[in-house]
Formats: structure tokens, C-alpha cells, sequence
């Protein structure tokens, strides 16, 4: 990571505060002064300042179960930021792992550790993502066959990946990605005629979300392990 970010996560300093110290020289990495904020550092080197030795915080892991009308962003605009509900100390420095749009609810991941995220947004590591779906017409018989080969969304040239889905009532359906292309639920239900009226996430890898709407938990060590 960064060396001023390796300094916010190992201090009470903000991120400015962190750069004015490493541009006064108070920075050491492996016994050597640096003087350059976006250096490389890893956890296991010797980090000093003004001779302290530095070890960040151990990384974050949340839940949060994101109501309609919010947005997954650091700031508010037309609707107020996710973060809002979220009580915790030192919130900007989280991150949201695969954003929902603002009218959809459910299963919003927060970390601060970027290599965990990448394994879940990263559609190489197929981490599925669960999608209980509200549809305004019924499934059609051969959508499931469609999803399961991929189909082309509008405006793009790579099929999706192989999805499943499944009708769990009238207008209903459970849909199963390892994506998270842009607007992708909505766009695949548009792709084949129907339209999406209501969406909600349920799971992420073995994630299952189980806090009532607006709340937010820590997750488990096995669920952090899990991904
Ligand atoms: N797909 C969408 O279309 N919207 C979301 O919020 C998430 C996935």
C-alpha cells in the first residue's frame, strides 16, 4: 500500500497530515528516509515516524443491509450516502465492494482491504452473486436456457458470464451472477423483454445477508475467510 495510507492506517493522522510528515522527512522506510507520499510499502517492512515505529490496524470487514433510497458513494447526492447509517470511527477509509443503484436493497460489503474486494468484483474469481428479482411479466420458459449461455447486453461486445435463474414466484425470480457489470440485472431482464420493478441482494459468495434493512454487522473471521 501507499506510504500515506500505510501511515493513516497505523495512526490518528489524516491523509494530509500523513503527507505533510513524510514531506518534512519524518518518514523512514527500512531504515531509509523517504520523502515520496505514493511509495510502495508492505506490511512487513519497518515503517517509522519521527522514529515510531508504525503497524496499521488490522482490516475491516462489514455488512451492511443497504435500504432503497440511499447511495452506495462516500458522499450524498439526490440521495444520502449509505455511509450516513454507518457508526463506526474512521468510515472514509472503507470502500464499497460492488455497488447497488439507489433504488435496490440488500447485501453491501465495506472493507478497507483492497485485495479482498478484488476477489470478489474481479469476474475471473466467479464469486456469485444472489439477486431475488421482482419482474413485471412472468419468466419466460426460455430465459433460464439464455442466461445459463450468456447473452449480449446492449451496447456491448463480451457476452455475460453464465448465469442461473430460477422463478421463485409469479413475478419472481432468484437470479445468480459472478459479474457486476454496470446496471447488469436490469439490463439482463431488459435484454430478454421484461423488466425489472424491484431487486434485492441477498448473497455474496457465502455471504447471506441477515440484518434488517439500514443495519450493519462485522463480518465473521469464516466469512471472511470464505471469500
Ligand atoms: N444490477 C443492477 O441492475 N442493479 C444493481 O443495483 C445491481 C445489479
Amino acid at each position: 500500500m501507499r506510504l500515506d495510507k500505510f501511515i493513516c492506517k497505523s495512526t490518528d493522522l489524516s491523509r494530509t497530515e500523513a503527507r505533510r510528515a513524510i514531506a518534512a522527512g519524518e518518514a523512514q522506510v527500512n531504515g531509509e528516509a523517504v520523502t515520496h507520499e505514493a511509495t510502495q510499502v508492505h506490511e512487513n517492512n519497518l515503517v517509522t515516524l519521527a522514529g515510531q515505529r508504525l503497524v496499521p490496524r488490522p482490516f475491516r470487514y462489514f455488512m451492511m443491509h443497504k435500504p432503497a433510497g440511499t447511495l452506495c458513494s462516500n458522499v450524498d447526492g439526490v440521495y444520502p450516502s449509505l455511509f450516513r447509517g454507518l457508526n463506526i470511527d474512521k468510515p472514509d477509509e472503507l470502500h464499497i465492494v460492488g455497488r447497488l443503484d439507489a433504488d435496490t436493497t440488500g447485501l453491501v460489503l465495506l472493507t478497507d482491504d483492497g485485495r479482498w474486494s478484488f476477489n470478489i468484483t474481479r469476474p475471473e474469481q466467479h464469486c456469485a452473486k444472489v439477486y431475488r428479482v421482482s419482474l413485471r411479466d412472468p419468466l419466460d420458459g426460455g430465459v433460464a436456457e439464455r442466461f445459463a449461455q450468456g447473452l449480449l447486453l446492449q451496447g456491448e461486445t463480451r457476452p455475460t458470464q453464465s448465469a442461473r435463474v430460477e422463478a421463485s414466484g409469479p413475478r419472481e425470480a432468484l437470479l445468480t451472477i459472478t459479474e457486476g457489470r454496470f446496471h447488469q440485472v436490469k439490463r439482463m431482464f431488459a435484454a430478454v423483454g421484461n423488466r425489472v420493478t424491484g431487486l434485492h441482494r441477498e448473497q455474496i459468495g457465502n455471504i447471506r445477508l441477515n440484518v434488517p434493512a439500514g443495519q450493519w454487522r462485522t463480518l465473521t473471521a469464516t466469512e471472511v475467510a470464505g471469500i
